[in-house]
């Protein structure tokens, strides 16, 4: 029986595939090499306390009538979490949760999602319990949904979950399966923060989704998922609500494209899928900003950078470029040159690769 544990999970970004996983589709993503971390042990006391190095907080909340805290409403993941392994039927004894991170929060890269699943991981490690994967992704969403009150896919979840090293994740909303496809040899993956918060409280993403249910109600069809770029084109539907249902067809047609380009390690073709993947956002999606676009714009005249979009909610956070990692220095500093001088603002680098996903580090 462990009494105390390390675990580890991984913040997560989006290579291809936007806004796909509520409309049933697919998405290419992986995990990072930046995360959560959780160092938890067993307390006698029926209790979870929960504390934060990122942030200085602490909380604490009864084993046995676990609700959600307005004053500490970051402590929601963990306790989210910890509630719906109760319902599951874990029987977890109280415990303490020592958090700490090298994941910004809030730039797109799931921190929410990396606290969950570490919380998930050590709290099932620690009751000596056991959870296909899948489920603890999923449960971890659902908390999230529920708990804590923000409507997320299952994207940012089962990627932590998922991530292998330098593969990129295939993940199928529709099936509920995850596979991995190994990236061309010398390419890394270089993240610009585009220095703008991202704001899906603003209700831009509920305001997507339902469009896209509205898109394939219009279609008849059970999801987008079920419909192709070429019926959207030919259907009678609004013009907005055919250009927001194009952005997911088209995502879902690129990310097939991406997975054949993958296994004839063709990172070229790749980069062209991320391009366009940005340019449909840009022109049908309308989830991109101007300072997002201008991230794009200059990756298109740096040396070395093959394809390059935003990633995630949009409305602001960052970009993701696939690069040649021996260029990486000069595109890093080219690029935030050109980008302060043609916004005056600065893009914060993060250069990863696709890293294993959650784990357990240490347990005695
Ligand atoms: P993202 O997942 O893109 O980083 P979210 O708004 O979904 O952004 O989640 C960020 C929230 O998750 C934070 O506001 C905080 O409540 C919680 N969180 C993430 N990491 C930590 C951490 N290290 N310590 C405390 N809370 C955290
Ligand atoms: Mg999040």
């Amino acid at each position: 029986m462990h009494n105390r544990l390390v675990a580890f999970a991984p913040g997560r970004v989006e290579i291809l595939g936007n806004h796909t996983d509520y409309n049933e589709g697919v998405v290419l993503s992986a995990a990072i090499d930046r995360g959560v971390t959780v160092f938890a042990h067993r307390l006698l006391e029926r209790k979870v306390e929960v504390s934060s190095a990122t942030n200085q907080r602490t909380a604490i909340v009864d084993l046995d009538s676990i609700g959600p805290s307005t004053a500490e409403p970051w402590a929601n993941y963990c306790f989210g979490v910890i509630q719906e392994l109760i319902h599951a039927g874990l029987a977890t004894d109280g415990l303490n949760i020592r958090i700490d991170s090298n994941l910004p929060v809030g730039a797109g890269l799931s921190s929410s999602a990396a606290l969950e699943v570490a919380t998930a991981y050590a709290t099932i490690a620690l009751a000596n319990g056991s959870m296909d994967p899948m489920e603890i992704a999923k449960l971890c969403q659902k908390a999230e949904n529920d708990f804590v009150g923000v409507k997320c896919g299952l994207l940012d979840q089962a990627s932590s979950v998922f991530g292998e090293d330098n593969k990129a994740i295939l993940l199928d909303f529709r099936s509920i399966t995850a596979e991995t496809w190994l990236l061309p040899a010398g390419v890394s993956l270089l993240l610009l923060n585009s220095g703008m918060p991202h704001t899906l409280v603003g209700g831009e993403y509920n305001e997507r989704r339902q469009q896209c249910a509205q898109a394939a109600a219009g279609l008849n069809v059970r999801a987008l998922r079920d419909a192709t770029s070429a019926q959207v084109l030919s259907s009678r539907l609004d013009p907005m609500i055919k250009r927001r249902a194009l952005h997911i067809t088209g995502e879902n047609e690129r990310v097939f494209a991406g997975k054949a380009a993958l296994q004839a390690g063709d990172a070229a073709a790749f980069g062209q899928l991320m391009y366009a993947s940005h340019e449909s956002s840009r022109v049908n999606f309308e989830n991109s900003t101007a300072y997002l676009d201008t991230l794009v714009d200059i990756a298109r005249t740096v040396d070395g950078v093959i394809g390059s979009r935003l990633t995630g909610g949009g409305f602001g956070g960052s970009t993701v470029s696939l690069i040649r990692t021996e260029r990486s220095a000069e595109i890093v500093a080219a690029t935030q040159e050109r980008y302060f001088k043609a916004t005056g603002a600065k893009c914060s680098p993060i250069l990863t690769r696709p890293s294993q996903g959650a784990r357990l580090l240490q347990q005695d």
